[in-house]
């Protein structure tokens, strides 16, 4: 935790910026905290990646505050406006009461107060309805430096009127769980599997968003292995895999053996939602597409899913490399590498295996190995002038692309041609 000074307020060391947007504020007779997930991390002792600011005034008047400072637009409506102070961009919001929220998801009415008291009170959870000045110190009317300590999430009032106003909240408890390696506090907890249907409500790109951020957790198997319900009630393609509890374990298990890669982690959730590779690859393509992810995504999981139970060693790795190509394989033998190591088998095995695949692909590229059909040394062109006509052209090419990479005959242009010359006339 970062403080000084002898007196019982805490003291917070702010960037300078932030310190800055304050003091104007107040100068200006305007009440002004840090707040949210930036005085949570500095609570838990950790570095925030950026700076919420809230204040009693009003975004007109921050205008006039900050008129010597570029100023973004971003919510004016929602009293946001992001002040660029030396460089740094602040969000700085007016304090805000929320109406009525009737569609599940937003409030009808936004108000803004003058009492940080209320602003706070509309916030989530305990340990992010905190805020901070250095004139008062840390303003915590809801316990949040205690569930901090105590590593627990809780709602701010009632979890399940807090969750039936903004479902959303439902993913964001599960978030900060895997994330903090916080225990989510029971009524809190049985809030979230009760309402969990509410969470049809929610748009498919947030959804996939927060699942992403939990992906990266480094408690996401304990979350999801307990709020699965959670889950299949977002991505239907999980119904059978609850019933192959092993499997699951194992799959989320090898979560933690992976860098720090969204596409690997959804593939290591993904990869054994079917018997067959080919329907593994479809349900994972399905279950993507289902949350809007991008295509790029739904691609290289797709694909990983695929092949996560090919066997993979020096001697096909260029068959491999045409299969998949040079990122998707890279990615591939981490993930069978993390499969391994959840699996239990021995450690250094598994380290050697992945240092010899490795090695072997970087050679591979380094000599610029032939694993595609531009890299052939012969094209569509030279097999018409062998008479070759239409669709056998592609899959004449793919034949010797494949005995290339199997290292049954060189990528060489005269031996090419010979071979397909031979295979014409059986
Ligand atoms: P992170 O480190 O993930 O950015 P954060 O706490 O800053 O964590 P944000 O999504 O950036 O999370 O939100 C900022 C703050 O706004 C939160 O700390 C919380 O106080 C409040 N907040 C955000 N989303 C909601 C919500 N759906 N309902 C209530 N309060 C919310
Ligand atoms: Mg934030």
């Amino acid at each position: 935790m970062d403080w000084k000074g002898a007196n019982d307020k805490m003291k917070l060391i702010l960037p300078i910026p932030v310190q800055k947007a304050i003091d104007q504020l107040q100068k200006a007779g305007y009440a002004a905290y840090a707040v949210g997930g930036c005085v949570r991390d500095h609570v838990l002792g950790k570095t925030p990646h950026d700076y919420d600011i809230c204040t009693a005034a009003v975004p007109e008047k921050m205008q006039e505050i900050f008129k010597n400072e570029r100023t973004v637009e971003t919510g004016i409506k929602h009293g946001t406006l992001t002040v660029i102070m030396d460089h740094m961009p602040l969000e700085i919001t007016t304090f805000r009461q929320d109406g009525e929220y009737l569609d599940g998801r937003h409030p009808e009415t936004v108000q803004f107060t003058p009492r940080v008291e209320d602003d706070l009170s509309r916030r989530d959870f305990t340990i992010n309805a905190m805020a901070y000045a250095p004139d008062a110190g840390i303003i915590d009317p809801f316990g949040g430096q205690q569930d901090c300590k105590a590593k627990i999430i809780r709602c701010v009032g009632e979890a399940e009127r807090r969750f039936r106003e903004d479902a959303l909240r439902i993913l964001r408890a599960l978030r900060f769980s895997a994330r903090l390696g916080f225990e989510i506090e029971e009524k809190t907890a049985r809030a979230i599997h009760d309402l969990k249907h509410t969470l049809q409500k929610v748009s498919r790109e947030r959804i996939a968003a927060e699942w992403t951020g939990l992906l990266q957790g480094s408690y996401a198997m304990q979350i999801l292995l307990e709020y699965a319900d959670v889950l299949l009630e977002t991505m239907p393609e999980f119904s059978d895999l609850a019933e192959n509890a092993d499997q699951w374990q194992e799959a989320l298990a090898c979560l933690k053996y992976l860098p720090g890669d969204d596409m690997l982690h959804w593939a290591a959730l993904l990869q054994h939602l079917a018997k067959t590779p080919e329907a593994s690859a479809e349900a994972a393509l399905q279950a993507l597409k289902g949350l809007r992810m991008s295509a790029k995504m739904q691609e290289g999981v797709s694909v990983l899913a695929k092949w996560s139970r090919a066997e993979i060693a020096p001697g096909n790795m260029q068959e491999m490399l045409m299969h998949l190509g040079k990122e998707y394989l890279e990615k591939l033998l981490l993930l069978q590498r993390a499969n391994a190591l959840a699996a239990g088998m021995d450690e250094a095995e598994i380290q050697n295996a992945y240092r010899e695949n490795s090695e072997k692909l970087a050679a591979l590229l380094a000599e610029n190995a032939c694993y595609s059909l531009a890299q052939l040394q012969v094209n569509g062109r030279d097999l018409a002038a062998l008479g070759f006509r239409g669709a056998e052209i592609g899959e004449r090419l793919h034949a010797l692309l494949l005995s290339v990479v199997r290292g049954e005959i060189a990528n060489e242009k005269d031996a090419l041609l010979k071979m397909a010359e031979e295979g014409k006339r059986k």
